[in-house]
This record gives C-alpha cells, sequence and structure tokens, in this order.
C-alpha cells in the first residue's frame, strides 16, 4: 500500500445479501475495496469476517488502526446485540462482541449499518460541511441514519433513525418488521413492481430494473410506479425536515438509479407537506458515496469512536 493514506481505518458493512469492505484513510480516501454475498448461517458470516480481515491487513502492508462494522437490525447498544434484523433474523440476540473482538484481534465498533452509512456521508460524502443531515437509502428495503450536530443520533439505546418502519398507509402492505403500511412497503424497489403490476400487464418475473428501463422509454405505468413511491417518500422527507429542521437530506441507495423519476416526485410532495421555511433552508439531494458509504461509515465511526 502506497504510504501517501498514512493510518488505514478498515470497515465492513453486512447487508441483507451482500458484504461491502475496505480501508480508507482517516479523510475517507479509498485505499482498498470489496464485495462478496453474505453467507447463510452466523458461524459462516464470521469465518468470512476473519477471511475477509486477513485480506485487508494484507493489502495494508500493516495492522490497521481501527475497525468498525455495519449490521442490519435494531441494534441495542448498551447490551451490544441486534436486538431485531427484520432482513437478517440469524443475528438477533447473538453475543456479538466476544466473536467479533476475537476475529479482529482487539477493539472493534459496530452499530446498525444504516447510520454508519449515514455517518460515512456526513463525514466523506455528499453531507461533508453539514452539521446536522439524514441520509435514506431506498433498495430492497429502506435504511436511514440521523447526523445531529456532529454526532450520530443513537438514541437511548440504539434504535433511532428507523423511518422506513414509520407508517404511512394504514390499509397497506405487510412489512418485514410485521406492522402495515411502513414507509418501506411504499417505496422499497418491491413497491416500485407492486405499483407497476397494479397497472400494467406484464410477467412475474419483471425486475425494478426492467420497469425502470421502461420508465425512461416514458412507459406512463413505470412512470407512475416510480412516481408513487416517490411521492411517499417526500411524506418522509417532509416528517424530517418539520421534525428535525436538518440541514441536509440525502437519498441514496440502489433504487436512486432512478434519479429524478423518484427524487422529483418525491421534492415536490416533502415541499407539499412540510413547513415552508424548514423546507427552503434543507439541501435535499442524491447521496455521494453510493453503496460504500456503509463501509466508509463503519471505518470513519470506528477511527473517531477509537480516539484516546
Ligand atoms: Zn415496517
Amino acid at each position: 500500500m502506497p504510504p501517501k493514506y498514512g493510518s488505514l481505518h478498515a470497515g465492513f458493512d453486512v447487508g441483507g445479501t451482500r458484504v461491502k469492505y475496505g480501508l480508507c484513510a482517516s479523510g475517507g480516501a479509498v485505499a482498498f475495496e470489496g464485495e462478496t454475498a453474505v453467507p447463510e448461517y452466523p458461524d459462516d458470516l464470521f469465518a468470512l469476517l476473519k477471511k475477509l480481515f486477513r485480506t485487508l491487513k494484507r493489502e495494508a502492508g500493516s495492522a490497521v488502526d481501527s475497525v468498525g462494522l455495519g449490521l442490519p437490525g435494531l441494534f441495542d447498544v448498551e447490551d451490544r446485540i441486534i436486538r431485531r434484523s427484520p432482513h437478517c433474523p440469524c443475528l438477533d440476540g447473538l453475543p456479538l462482541l466476544p466473536r467479533l473482538e476475537r476475529i479482529f484481534e482487539g477493539p472493534v465498533f459496530f452499530h446498525n449499518e444504516a447510520d454508519l452509512a449515514a455517518y460515512g456521508e456526513y463525514a466523506a460524502g455528499a453531507g461533508q460541511g453539514a452539521d446536522s443531515l439524514v441520509l435514506i437509502t431506498v433498495g430492497t428495503g429502506i435504511g436511514s441514519g440521523i447526523v445531529l450536530n456532529g454526532k450520530l443520533w443513537e438514541g437511548i439505546r440504539g434504535y433511532a433513525g428507523e423511518l422506513g418502519h414509520v407508517r404511512v398507509n394504514p390499509g397497506g402492505e405487510h412489512c418485514a418488521c410485521g406492522r402495515v403500511g411502513c414507509l418501506e412497503t411504499e417505496v422499497s424497489a418491491p413497491a416500485v413492481l407492486r405499483h407497476y403490476k397494479a397497472r400494467a400487464a406484464c410477467g412475474d418475473d419483471i425486475r425494478p430494473e426492467d420497469i425502470l428501463r421502461r420508465a425512461v422509454k416514458g412507459d406512463v405505468n413505470a412512470v407512475f410506479a416510480f412516481s408513487r413511491a416517490g411521492r411517499a417518500l417526500g411524506e418522509g422527507i417532509a416528517l424530517l425536515i418539520n421534525v428535525l429542521n436538518p440541514e441536509c437530506i440525502l437519498v441514496g441507495g440502489g433504487m436512486m438509479r432512478a434519479g429524478g423519476l423518484l427524487l422529483d416526485p418525491a421534492l415536490e410532495q416533502a415541499r407539499a407537506l412540510s413547513f415552508k421555511a424548514a423546507f427552503d433552508v434543507c439541501r435535499i439531494q442524491k447521496a455521494g458515496l453510493g453503496n460504500s458509504a456503509g463501509w466508509i461509515g463503519a471505518a470513519l465511526w470506528a477511527a473517531d469512536k477509537g480516539k484516546p
């Protein structure tokens, strides 16, 4: 590894289907990154993390300065366990700290992956310079994290930032969290599929990217599907604006490949549903770090937490 990076921090982002990992410098410059599939069972996941850490140490050419890890689900900062992971239930209640400290051969800082992605955007992404921001990631589900006054807002036990599970449609669909009509059920990739299938004849094997292609070509039903999801996203954004008056709201995740097809209706709805004074001072834009935000945020958050 060239000496230009100085201290190197290792980050891991364990999502519902992929593990992203890498090494970055204190300012967020990426020195190395990789991605692989999440194994089905926790023991295999721990073995994989051990192997990936060996890779990172080899790439760094020396000991890494700190290690951070983002995990899916409600993370309890006091007991240091995942309370509930709708998309990765095998992690629920596992005593993670001793296993992870053994794997990473020392201190390791871990938290909910969406919270750490928000920290990544704050420290090294599109949120740089903002004192308060919210990151909303829209993919197969919705993740969100909040930074206030330059600190990750964890809540009293670490459960803060679950915007995806705010109810926006009482008569809506069942959600992975066990309730009905959550924002996630109206905005995620499965929601766009559902909105499209409700209006257009198509095969069961149609994918969100097919609908995006059709929307780009002007298919009115495909445009509608993104617009409906976007308006629901705008309800969530309006709620954040009225409650937090944040400086910046960033939208990321795989569904942001749709760009304005999703974001424009969201902005229109957010403007309509929030106080004008608060909307006008909030910078709302696409997130900057793509799917690297989680591991970069984990690495930089660990670097910050590990400071003497
Ligand atoms: Zn839910």
